[in-house]
């Protein structure tokens, strides 16, 4: 808390050495981040492990803190960490509490059966970019190329939340795994951080598909594109087009669909806006519970 008040602070930043990283806001529900203090910064960066799987470490003070991302899937309850701090040395655990959160749901109709229903050839389709995607979300390396709070990658109200569950046609589907932000096709999209393409692509449900590597294990997806701006490999600042607003794939108007994943956990994008962004774009959101249903609005996977 003192860090964030100290970062909106600009002057006390000019002074300052660059030694606090804006972190997310916390939010330790699935779906969710989670932040959790290690150990001190005069020791090295520990390594940590949630579920397995490395974790974002970053310094903020005089500590190192795990940022953890927190699969929607994830029951609430107690969950542990896995610290090791220097080689050799034995990993210790640390407690992180993950608490209930209740999504709401929407109910949206596509005009393109196979959409819902897909046929043989879509389901090996699928099944193919499944893997190509989750081992984009599984890139890891060194460096966190840009901090951690991220610019609005385009101009739009927020259609649709993080987390609602889905209903497509009225068939139930995986939960909305990003946030959409309704922009007419062919508005920019900006890299809301600096980062690496990590791959492209033309996929069955997202359509065309702009993947960024930010740097240990933090990766950001945009869905539905219009046009692709940038090649993989390439390095991107922040702020650099890298595509444009489109509505390819399942999609029910022009909007961008983007994904945040932290440790191969999709979490809630607005996480990693600044509270002032967030402020601003928060209350044009929903529909309120219940009239949540649109037949040509801007949803989709
Ligand atoms: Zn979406």
């Amino acid at each position: 808390m003192i860090a964030r008040t100290l970062l909106a602070c600009a002057a006390a930043v000019l002074l300052l050495p660059r030694v606090f990283a804006a972190l997310p806001e916390v939010s330790p529900v699935p779906g969710g981040v989670a932040v959790v203090a290690v150990s001190a910064v005069a020791g090295p960066a520990p390594d940590v492990r949630f579920q397995g799987r490395r974790v974002l470490v970053v310094r903020d003070q005089d500590a190192w803190h795990a940022v953890v991302g927190l699969p929607l899937t994830l029951a609430p309850g107690r969950y542990e960490l896995s610290v090791t701090e220097g080689s050799g040395s034995n990993p210790r655990t640390l407690a992180l509490d993950v608490v209930e959160k209740e999504y709401e749901a929407q109910y949206l109709t596509v005009s393109n059966p196979r959409h819902v229903k897909p046929n043989p050839k879509d389901l090996k389709r699928i099944a193919r970019e499944r893997e190509v995607l989750d081992r984009a979300f599984s890139v890891w390396t060194d460096p966190l190329v840009d901090g951690l709070i991220f610019d609005l990658p385009t101009a739009g109200r927020f259609s649709a939340a993080f987390g609602l569950k889905r209903y497509f046609n009225d068939q139930p589907r995986q939960p909305h795994s990003g946030l959409d932000i309704a922009a007419p096709v062919g508005a920019p999209i900006n890299a809301p951080a600096a980062g690496v393409v990590v791959e492209t692509g033309n996929y069955f449900f997202n359509g065309k598909t702009v993947i960024l590597d930010h740097g240990q294990g933090l990766i950001s997806m945009y869905n539905h594109l219009n046009r692709i701006a940038v090649k993989k490999g390439a390095r991107v600042a922040r702020g650099q087009l890298i595509g444009a607003v489109g509505k390819t794939g399942r999609v029910t108007g022009a909007h961008l669909h983007w994904t945040i994943s932290l440790n191969n956990a999709r979490v809630d994008p607005a996480l990693f806006l600044s509270a002032a962004v967030r402020g601003q774009l928060q209350g044009t959101t929903l529909a309120a519970p219940g009239k949540n249903r649109r037949a040509a609005g801007q949803g989709d996977n």
